[in-house]
């Protein structure tokens, strides 16, 4: 990937925050999940959009960067400051 190409990639959202199963933690084929501050998070560097970690979320916090609910767009900012993504 060409550095400054913005990507989409999934985004967990703040259901994470009270849930925090992290299930997708071991699904995830390339590891690109963490946890973050208060949550997990997912790195759009990596993340290569396989919709693994979306399947097994027990709380449906996890969405396709296009279509998390627009309540919930602090979410993409937050995973990309966390990865220092433009
Ligand atoms: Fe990992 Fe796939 Fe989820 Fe991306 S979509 S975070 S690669 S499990």
């Amino acid at each position: 990937m060409k550095k400054g190409v913005k990507r989409m990639s999934f985004v967990i959202t703040s259901a994470c925050i009270h849930e925090q199963a992290g299930i997708c933690v071991d699904v995830c084929p390339v590891d690109c999940i963490v946890f973050g501050d208060d949550q997990f998070l997912i790195d759009p560097n990596r993340c290569i959009d396989c919709g693994a970690c979306e399947t097994v979320c027990p709380v449906e916090a996890i969405y396709f960067e296009e279509e998390v609910p627009a309540k919930e767009s602090a979410s993409i900012l937050k995973a990309k400051e966390y990865f220092g993504v433009a």
